[in-house]
């Protein structure tokens, strides 16, 4: 557990085959209904039951432009796995691990569109969005030009996703298949900054707006403190880490909330611990139950047997100084089960004198997000919600500015990568059939 590569288990061809030929083949699917991409998961896996792992891999690919991605980062037991009929009295088909395997060991086809439309798209956001439908327009025989205001490619999965959870090589795989079909990508490139959405609409035949909603949601009193890290920032910083730079989290680290986040950088906290040669002392602390965790259940058990200790129902109050002005301590309540709130679950409710202090040499918030503000100065005829994400057609992605479309996390806000691909393949379909019906 003290290093970075990926705890991911893959099959060998014997025990794919093998636990492929598990599979009934319910004629209801509800493994299909359950995945957010709507992947032939019965036939992928009656191919791979076979041996043709080739065909396998093709039948992942027809609705899935990152299946191999999706292999590493989905919540499956939420999804195709937490549906498939064989958990209800045993254990489910590791169906994200067979998709790993079959498309890992079938190399995507060379994106070689037989005739070029001449047209000319321009997608901001080099996310899982943007990538899928970087790839679908590719493949349309479109001109295809790929902005990202980051150093490098892949939004989320590059600048947060551990490596642990995900390769890098699987992400580089698909951005050189890009290139090499003639993507065109400007890193280091902001919409709204660099690049006005009104240049960008000149410049293009069409516009698709990707930008994400990872902007840190409000912290708490204190967060200002020395020790204090928001989590997204963390990540990226130890991904980016050199020996030199590597974050100094200290003895005690505190881990606030209940995500995904959370979990990945109470993981990542006890790496950098164990790799100091130091016990792991990491708690995490979530003001709702256990069961109320948004987090993957599969990444939470990762955790405690990472040496993760959880401590559920305690809402953090505020991060508190030493003299010297760094973090010394944490105030939480206790909380009890209130009324539902509007996500189904019950509210934390503070008990009355409950307060408390956890003694900590870094904390670490990651409490969720909220949209890019930046995406308001774009153009005050780009329609947004009441929260303030771009107001898109569900099934076409078309904003209210002719020409400019929007998909994933800047139009349905924080979602399921598998849900970012498939908002970035229905964008591109829609994009060619527009471009389609004015040529
Ligand atoms: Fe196979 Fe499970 Fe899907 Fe049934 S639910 S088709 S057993 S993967």
């Amino acid at each position: 557990m003290r290093d970075f590569g990926p705890v991911a288990l893959d099959f060998d061809t014997q025990s794919a085959i093998a636990e492929a030929d598990r599979c009934l083949g319910c004629l209801k699917r509800p493994c299909v209904e359950a995945c957010p991409l709507h992947s032939d998961i019965p036939s992928a896996l009656s191919a791979l039951a076979e041996g043709d792992v080739e065909q396998a891999g093709a039948i992942f690919r027809a609705t899935n432009a990152l299946p191999d991605i999706c292999g590493y980062v989905c919540p499956h037991e939420r999804l195709c796995e937490g549906a498939c009929v064989l958990g209800r009295h045993g254990y489910p088909l590791a169906i994200g691990a067979l998709e790993r395997y079959a498309t890992r060991h079938s190399p995507a086809p060379r994106l070689a569109p037989r005739r070029r439309s001449g047209k000319h798209i321009l997608i901001a956001g080099a996310g899982p969005a943007g990538l899928a439908a970087a790839s679908d327009l590719l493949a349309a025989g479109h001109q295809v030009t790929l902005i990202d205001a980051a150093p490098q490619p892949g939004g989320w999965l590059s600048s947060a996703i551990p490596t642990f959870k995900l390769p890098r090589e699987v992400l580089n795989v698909h951005v050189d298949r890009l290139l090499r079909a003639g993507l065109r990508l400007k890193t280091g490139t902001c919409l709204g900054a660099d690049l006005s959405l009104e240049e960008a609409r000149q410049q293009a035949d069409a516009v698709l707006i990707c930008t994400g909603a990872r902007v840190e949601a409000e912290s708490l009193p204190g967060a200002g403190l020395a020790g204090v890290w928001q989590g997204a920032r963390l990540l990226s910083a130890v991904l980016r880490a050199d020996q030199d730079t590597v974050p100094q989290l200290g003895t005690r680290v505190i881990v606030l909330g209940g995500g995904g986040t959370a979990i990945d950088c109470a993981r990542t906290a006890a790496r950098l611990q164990a790799q100091s040669g130091q016990p792991v002392d990491v708690t995490l602390v979530y003001r709702r139950r256990a069961h109320e965790m948004p987090a993957p259940p599969r990444d939470r058990q990762a955790a405690e047997a990472e040496g993760v200790r959880f401590r559920f129902q305690a809402a953090p109050l505020a991060l508190r100084p030493d003299p010297n002005g760094a973090l010394q301590s944490i105030e939480f309540a206790e909380t009890s089960p209130g009324a539902a709130d509007e996500s189904g679950r019950a509210r934390p409710v503070p008990v009355p004198g409950s307060t408390f202090l956890l003694e900590a040499d870094s904390a670490i918030v990651a409490f969720g997000w909220r949209p890019d503000p930046a995406v308001r100065r774009l153009d005050p005829a780009l329609e947004l919600d009441a929260a303030g994400y771009i107001r898109a057609d569900a099934d076409t992605g078309a904003t209210s500015l002719p020409g400019v479309y929007a998909a994933g996390d800047a139009v349905r806000g924080p979602a399921l990568v598998s849900q970012a691909v498939c908002d970035g393949m229905r964008a591109a379909a829609a994009i060619s059939a527009y471009l389609r019906a004015r040529s």
